[in-house]
């Protein structure tokens, strides 16, 4: 069984401090498991349950049955790999005029932090988000683009395609 965290105890986020005066909040929460592997949980809100509930009853109508153990509840799981998200995720910023810096720092750090969820990330993921940006402004500043076309993982996911089909 999984357990909250004591609030007195080292905080899940490896920050050092200490749980209560870190990282609990209302949605975001560490958890022990029975091997003692600790585990980041976030509260998904109305629309997340939603989804959830609908790919367990495609699972059921699939399978007979409940989904278990490591078996993947969104099927889409199977068929699209991080590289495919990063890909399609940079290029929907780049169509919606999302701030380079921002497309940056997903593609460093895998995150998403906006005004909304800053609330649900750890300190060190607010860190290493914030060193991103910060990177690729001062790298900006001395004429260097790190997300250019050339050498972004745009690209580079383009090549290995194109490599693929020659
Ligand atoms: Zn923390």
């Amino acid at each position: 069984m999984r357990a909250e965290l004591n609030h007195t105890e080292p905080c899940g986020c490896g920050s050092g401090k200490r749980y209560g005066k870190c990282c609990k909040k209302d949605r975001l929460s560490y958890h022990r498991d029975g091997r003692g592997t600790i585990h980041k949980t976030i509260l998904l809100d109305e629309r997340g349950r939603a989804a959830v509930e609908d790919a367990n009853s495609r699972f059921h109508e699939v399978f007979g049955r409940k989904p278990q153990g490591k078996d993947r509840v969104l099927a889409d799981g199977y068929a699209y790999s991080p590289d495919d998200l990063n890909r399609d995720t940079l290029k929907a910023f780049a169509e919606a005029g999302v701030p380079r810096e921002i497309a940056y720092a997903f593609s460093e750090t895998g995150l998403i932090i906006s005004a909304e969820s800053a609330a649900l990330a750890s300190p060190i993921d607010l860190k290493e988000w914030d060193d991103a940006i910060d990177r690729y402004l001062s790298a900006m500043d001395e004429g260097e683009d790190l997300l250019a076309p050339e050498d972004g993982p745009v690209a580079k996911n383009l090549e290995e395609f194109e490599g693929l089909i020659k």
